[in-house]
């Protein structure tokens, strides 16, 4: 593509998007196709002859965006936020126009000290302890990853680096995490060779959070049978409820019994930049390792996981490599990112982490927060003094769980499930918002969680207007 033709390319693209942006309420939010309805739109193999930019694009618009779920739409209240923002739109553009491979510090000497930047100024934002590093990850399910490798690698002496793993012949090695913590636990403990059999669920209590005294009675079992207790991963914000993990207390049982402490805040990191929220945060200080992601509720594109770690050293120990085509005569005043984690290439995600940090100020992403927040208080307030609505877990943060339960006739948990779904399938369906589910001690639970960049308080009364409009509809013969 030559220069000319780009630039007016350029100026489509970027039209195109400002008017996706401005007229974003229009579209559905979630995608209202059917499963194989965009496959059956496309060739089966590749064009052999080269296809003109105009047809290309007519198809992006005409093809791909009905079968797409709008996520930057401010009445997505489903799952947790992957929300963006112009300034990290700007910057991915930069990332993408010069495709540098970012793994070691000559591959782009600017992607890796910016990246130790950032990386300081997301430390202090949080409150995380200094002289602890970050790092850029893809997502929390590979920072966890991380510390799980770490963790096995520390308490054998890198021995399982060097020999392997042989989790039946040896003292086996266990990870506690509650039993609300995120699937990712689980697939770590898979792809680090713990193997399933060795995740303690620890139960949790009428929060549900991690009780601390079960945890050390989960060790104490695990040490008495010959087993090595080897880490334990606390969440901030769990996935289903945002429920808080105390950290202090089961960071005192890791420090007795020597075990890695893993903190996996994905969601709920973020709101840790907030002074009224610096609570979730105490213990910190005990932990080895830390996850939360820009690109969940820090208006930063997907994706963009920040790791931080207390010591460095344990990262780079278990993951180093140096083969002679990657050696530099500076190895040894530089960092090498490509020791800190899974892949050795890597994008340049400081950038746009720069260009949203800097471009709203601490204060505007406080600001952001901290109305989300308010938001989800007052749509709590709501399902409160609504006499046919319940929440079903507390509220800690910007999601509310709760479902719709009418007074007056006894329905059983399955007649209020099937209620229930019904609920959030024809909101769904409705295309005006869409909410998600989960399952809190059973009981079937709508999700409402609110972190849209651009969701003001009209988004959320509209919502709860829908819902209960829908409720009625639903439950009137
Ligand atoms: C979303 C989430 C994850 C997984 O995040 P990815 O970046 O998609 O891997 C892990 N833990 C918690 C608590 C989450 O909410």
């Amino acid at each position: 593509m030559d220069s000319k033709t780009f630039k007016e390319w350029g100026h489509t693209v970027v039209d195109w998007i400002s008017q996706y942006m401005e007229g974003m309420e229009a579209y559905p939010v979630l995608s209202q196709v059917r499963p194989g309805e965009i496959k059956g739109k496309l060739p089966g193999g590749a064009p052999f002859e080269p296809e003109r930019m105009e047809r290309i694009f007519d198809d992006f618009k005409r093809i791909i965006i009905p079968g797409m779920t709008h996520w930057q739409h401010p009445s997505f209240f489903a799952y947790f936020p992957a929300n963006t923002s112009g300034p990290s739109i700007l910057a991915e553009f930069l990332m993408a126009a010069m495709g540098a491979q970012c793994m070691v510090w000559q591959t782009s000497p600017a992607a890796t000290e910016l990246e130790e930047v950032v990386m300081e100024w997301l430390r202090q934002m949080l409150g995380l302890p200094e002289g602890w590093s970050g790092v850029i990850q893809d997502t929390a399910s590979t920072s966890t990853l991380c510390a799980l490798l770490c963790a096995r690698e520390r308490s054998t002496g890198f021995a399982v680096n060097r020999r392997g793993f042989l989790q039946g012949s040896e003292k086996k090695l266990i990870v506690y995490t509650s039993e609300e913590a995120h699937s990712s636990i689980e697939k770590g403990v898979k792809i680090a060779g713990f193997g399933r059999e060795n995740i303690r669920a620890v139960p949790t209590d009428d929060n549900f959070a991690m009780i601390p005294g079960e945890l050390e009675k989960s060790i104490a079992r695990d040490k008495r049978s010959g087993h090595l207790p080897c880490c334990v991963v606390a969440t901030l914000g769990t996935t289903s409820s945002t429920a808080m993990d105390p950290l202090r207390p089961i960071g005192e049982i890791c420090q007795r019994f020597n075990l890695w402490f893993h903190v996996d805040a994905a969601m709920a990191g973020t709101a840790a930049m907030l002074p009224e929220m610096k609570h979730i945060m105490d213990g910190i200080e005990y932990a080895d390792s830390f996850v939360f992601n820009p690109h969940k509720w820090m208006f930063t594109n997907f994706d963009c996981s920040a790791y931080f770690c207390k010591d460095a050293d344990a990262l780079t120990s278990t993951f180093e490599i140096l083969p002679e085509y990657l050696k530099t005569d500076l190895d040894r005043q530089v960092k090498n990112f490509r020791d800190w984690g899974v892949p050795l290439g890597r994008r340049f995600r400081a950038l746009k982490l720069w260009f949203v940090i800097r471009y709203f100020g601490v204060k505007g992403l406080q600001e952001k927060v901290r109305v989300h927040i308010a938001l989800a208080k007052e749509f709590e307030s709501w399902i409160l003094q609504a006499r046919d609505f319940e929440l079903v877990a507390p509220r800690t943060i910007n999601l509310v769980c709760f479902r719709y339960h009418p007074l007056g006739n006894d329905l059983s948990e399955d007649k209020l499930e099937a209620l229930n779904k019904s609920l959030m399938d024809e909101l769904n369906r409705s295309g005006k918002l869409f909410l998600t589910h989960t399952k809190l001690r059973g009981k079937f639970s709508l999700r409402m969680c609110i972190g849209q960049t651009n969701v003001s308080r009209d988004h959320v009364m509209r919502a709860w207007d829908a819902i209960k409009e829908m409720a009625k509809r639903l439950s009137s013969p």
